[in-house]
């Protein structure tokens, strides 16, 4: 099956990727299904959708709890009968030295960027399983492929979903479970916005990442190829970049 029918719930459809993924796979005839802590937001994005003639559904998902993972997949399979694909995008990003030290910021991450993608899994797999079939997509990073000074714990956490991904892959050679790891490199979102304190520090990243960032929905594009695969075929790891990024 390709895009077209396929159910896609999409955690961190805020903003950014996620908004960009949901719009899109929409538009290309699947269901989409919404998940952040923003639902305002994702409310809103629901009736765009259904005005253009796409099918969508929202619920408050915060990825920490593990309980509100197992609802964003019981809404797709509530509403349209089956979960085909679990887009684990919901991510932040606290940028900063190791040496500042940044304990809170450290343990966010981890809960949000490696937790969530766990919790995702759990109210998953056993849908897959049941259905004979399931594709898990996660949104990792190109920092963790050139790691770069102020971002090893990000790194690091993106990493950790991307061997996370590998091991699963393995244990899942019987074909029920597809595994696509995404690799972005700048992409202009809000990521950047909640990164940083220092207001002049993050006016430059900011700045920077006008620049040479790329826009979502190129991010969006790349996930969209990877689910639109005969079920016999598994885009593994996908990097898209801006052209300029070094
Ligand atoms: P945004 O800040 O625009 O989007 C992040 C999304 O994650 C929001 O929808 C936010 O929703 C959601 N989110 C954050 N915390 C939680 C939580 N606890 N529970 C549920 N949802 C949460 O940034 P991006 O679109 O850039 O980020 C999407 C993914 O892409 C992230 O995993 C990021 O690490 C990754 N990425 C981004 C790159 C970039 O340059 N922008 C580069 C490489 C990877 P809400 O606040 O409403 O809950």
């Amino acid at each position: 099956m390709a895009i077209q029918g396929k159910v896609v719930a999409i955690t961190g459809a805020s903003s950014g990727i996620g908004e960009a993924t949901a719009r899109h796979l929409a538009s290309l005839g699947a269901a989409v299904v919404l998940g952040a802590r923003r639902t305002d937001r994702l409310e809103r994005l629901v009736g765009e959708i259904e005005a253009a003639g796409g099918q969508a559904a929202a619920t408050r998902v915060d990825v920490t709890r593990p309980d509100d993972l197992r609802s964003l997949v019981a809404v797709a399979v509530e509403r349209f009968g089956r979960l085909d694909v679990l887009v684990g995008n919901a991510g932040i990003s606290r940028i900063g030295p190791v040496a500042d030290l940044d304990v809170e910021g450290w343990s966010a991450m981890v809960d949000v960027n490696v937790k969530g993608i766990l919790h995702g899994i759990a109210a998953a797999l056993p849908v897959f399983r049941r259905q004979g079939g399931g594709h898990l997509v996660t949104v990792v990073s190109t920092s963790g492929l050139k790691i770069v000074p102020t971002q090893a714990v990000y790194a690091g956490t993106k990493n950790a979903v991307r061997t996370l991904l590998e091991g699963l892959r393995q244990e899942s050679t019987d074909g029920v479970l597809r595994t696509t790891s995404i690799s972005p490199g700048y992409v202009r979102t809000e990521l950047i916005d909640h990164a940083v304190d220092d207001p002049d520090v993050r006016e430059q990243a900011r700045r920077n990442m006008a620049e040479l960032g790329i826009d979502p929905m190129a991010v969006a594009r790349a996930i969209a190829f990877a689910i639109d695969q005969p079920d016999d075929v598994e885009i593994g790891d996908l990097t898209i970049r801006p052209a300029r990024q070094g």
